[in-house]
């Protein structure tokens, strides 16, 4: 399995470190003949190349396997014409990676303060109102007068029914629950018109139980009932900010692991952003992006037909949660130790094995 690895901005490089050695790690344990290909993309790329990503490098990611992106400082990046080109958004739109799936789950140990959870949001991922991916050219944002933009969002029968097949997918292989999160009585044609996919996609599910939950409400019973929800399928936006509060339920934003996938490719990249805040200090919590690592090699397990890499990926997962409950984590996670000695601890573990 040939994976591009791109370190990212930010905390980035010292997470994506431990990623790629935990995988080298499994790859020994599990012989998966594992390729690791680095290059760069963000503020690296833009310093040698003038630009945040090359077409080149496009390219050289739809050869491989799989993708792993680091977290990318996107705020930054405002001028396409300078070269300033959102990564994330790119390999999105470019890969037709349509389903961003992020878990969230409590682990013992880590003392979570609102009761145990184990759920899944899956993100439409193309979409919404996300001005950068959701129109072919030009922009969805305008700036109507001096004092007046109008952004527009964009929803489409496909691609409500691709992601809602992707949640129930999921579901089968999990609790059998999907919750629909929408705001279908203010946006009643766009979330209307989602609610209407996933219940035609339900009918080819009849062991799946569905509901369906306004996406205000859902953040409160999320907090207050968590242990209720299984998988939630979104729309980009609700997806995106019902993730990072999903995330930290879990313990830490910093575990918020996430593939992004479509028929053909996928990426694996943390849910969370490039932590300029934390950057440089060897306190970033490397386990989201290991966990991302990992569901890529389950997703690559399961295209293939692959066992190992399935079982290399549900080992990462349990050397993680062995690991938080040893206290062998960073201080978010209730541990004491660096970014650098998570990952030698968890590499440790995972030899071990
Ligand atoms: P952020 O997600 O980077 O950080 C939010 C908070 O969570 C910060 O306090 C940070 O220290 C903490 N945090 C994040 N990851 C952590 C980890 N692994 N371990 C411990 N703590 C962690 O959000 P932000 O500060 O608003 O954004 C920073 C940059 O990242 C911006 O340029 C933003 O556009 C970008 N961003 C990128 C992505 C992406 O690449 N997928 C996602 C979100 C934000």
């Amino acid at each position: 399995m040939k994976i591009i690895v791109l370190p990212g901005d930010g905390i980035g490089p010292e997470t994506v470190a431990v990623a790629t050695a935990s995988l080298e790690a499994v790859d020994a344990r599990f012989r998966l003949g594992l390729d690791l290909q680095p290059d760069v993309a963000g503020h690296d790329s833009l310093r040698q190349y003038g630009t945040t990503v090359r077409p080149e490098l496009l390219d050289r990611v739809k050869a491989a396997d799989g993708l792993i992106l680091g977290p990318m400082s996107t705020y930054d990046f405002k001028d396409e014409s300078r070269g300033e080109i959102n990564p994330s958004k790119y390999f999105r739109k470019n890969l037709d990676l349509f389903a961003n799936i992020r878990p969230a789950r409590t682990y013992e140990g880590s003392g979570s303060r609102y009761g145990k959870l184990d759920l899944v949001v899956v993100r439409e991922n193309t979409e919404g109102f996300y001005a950068d991916r959701n129109i072919e050219s030009g922009g969805s944002e305008m700036l109507i007068t001096p004092d007046v933009v109008v952004s527009l969002r964009r929803i489409t029968r496909p691609c409500c029914e691709r992601i809602a097949r992707a949640a129930f997918d999921l579901a089968m292989t999990r609790q059998r629950h999907v919750t629909v999160v929408h705001k279908a009585n203010v946006l009643r044609l766009g979330d209307g018109m989602f609610i209407d996919s996933c219940q035609l996609v339900a009918r080819d599910y009849p062991d799946v139980r569905v509901d369906e939950v306004i996406v205000d409400a859902m953040m409160a019973h999320v907090v207050r009932a968590p242990e209720r929800y299984d998988v939630i399928v979104t729309t980009n936006m609700f997806g995106d900010i019902l993730s990072d509060l999903t995330a930290e339920l879990s313990g830490s934003l910093g575990m918020a692991a996430s593939i992004n996938s479509g028929t053909k490719y996928a990426m694996a990249q943390a849910a969370h952003g490039s932590a300029p805040d934390i950057a440089g200090q060897n306190i970033a919590n490397p386990f989201s992006q290991v966990c991302s690592a990992g569901m890529l090699l389950t997703w690559y397990g399961q295209r293939e037909g692959r066992e190992n890499f399935i079982q290399a990926g549900h080992a990462l997962d349990e050397a993680v949660a062995q690991a938080i409950a040893a206290r062998e984590s960073t201080r978010d996670m209730g541990g004491s130790l660096g970014t650098r000695q998570t990952g030698e601890a968890l590499v440790a573990r995972l030899r071990a094995y």
